[in-house]
């Protein structure tokens, strides 16, 4: 029921962190990956899809910049022919304070954060839509429930990564797409570096969070497989938290 065999996935933000670790996972399962990124090079990774005897295809591609991405999805199915599981994971914060945050960053964050994440759903979905089925799985956060301190444009993004995982369920779970999203806790990856260099911020989260540990890019591997597979295939529209306990405090 958790075998990825003879899928291919998409999995956006590959190179490192979470990406990185939901790619090897979903390779594990049985899966071809195409993996991409825009900056931070894809060798590694694909080196060790290659490993688990899986094809790997790198996609070098700024998918904050919308023209981009069709031309990522199109790679996809001219090199496999199909798509089966999109992963869309790639994400960028910006910590100041509200008064002082620059629009720039705003506009980065939402760029890349939300406004890639509808327009990747919006290519694959026209594919999985054309083929009866296909599993989207976009990366949501803490910060899809929570407000935050010194995030505004991250927090605004991420709770509408919700939304539009809801928004997008409702259309096309009858079309045999299912569409959920993974909130992760607090994980140790360059996303959460300047978090954890802070002595008193570090010590106050992990206060909070049950299992007493940061959470680890390997922590997702699980869930991102259950959603890819048919183990999920009567759920839609969901956030499922990832963080070790955190919202159960
Ligand atoms: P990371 O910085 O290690 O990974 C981000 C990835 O996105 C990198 O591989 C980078 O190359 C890619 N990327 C950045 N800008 C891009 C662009 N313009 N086009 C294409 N790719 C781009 O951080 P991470 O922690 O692994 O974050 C992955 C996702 O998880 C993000 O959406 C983040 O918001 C989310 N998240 C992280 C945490 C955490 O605690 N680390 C918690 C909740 C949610």
């Amino acid at each position: 029921m958790f075998s990825l065999q003879g899928k291919v996935a998409l999995v956006t933000g590959a190179a490192t962190g979470l990406g990185k670790a939901m790619a090897l996972g979903l390779a594990e399962a049985g899966a071809d990956v195409a993996l991409v990124s825009n900056r931070s090079p894809l060798d590694e990774a694909v080196a060790e899809v290659q490993a688990l005897g899986r094809k790997a295809l790198p996609i070098v591609a700024d998918l904050s910049q919308e023209s981009e991405i069709p031309g990522v999805v199109a790679a996809v199915v001219k090199e496999f022919g199909r798509l089966d599981i999109l992963v869309n994971n790639a994400g960028i914060i910006r910590r100041t304070p509200a008064a002082d945050h620059a629009a720039s960053d705003w506009h980065d964050v939402i760029d890349l954060n939300l406004n890639s994440v509808f327009f990747l759903c919006q290519q694959a979905g026209r594919v999985m839509i054309e083929q009866g089925s296909g599993k989207i799985i976009n990366i949501a956060s803490m910060l899809s429930y929570q407000g935050g301190i010194n995030v505004p444009g991250y927090t605004a993004s991420k709770h509408g990564v919700a939304g539009i995982t809801k928004a997008l369920a409702n259309e096309w779970a009858s079309k045999g797409i299912n569409i959920n999203a993974i909130a992760p806790g607090y994980m140790s990856t360059d996303n959460t570096a300047q978090l954890r260099a802070d002595q008193d911020r570090s010590r106050q989260i992990l206060e909070r969070i049950p299992q007493g540990r940061w959470g680890t890019p390997e922590d997702l591997k699980g869930p991102v497989v259950f959603l890819a597979s048919e183990a999920s295939d009567y759920m839609n529209g969901h956030v499922i938290c990832v963080d070790g306990g955190w919202m159960a405090r």
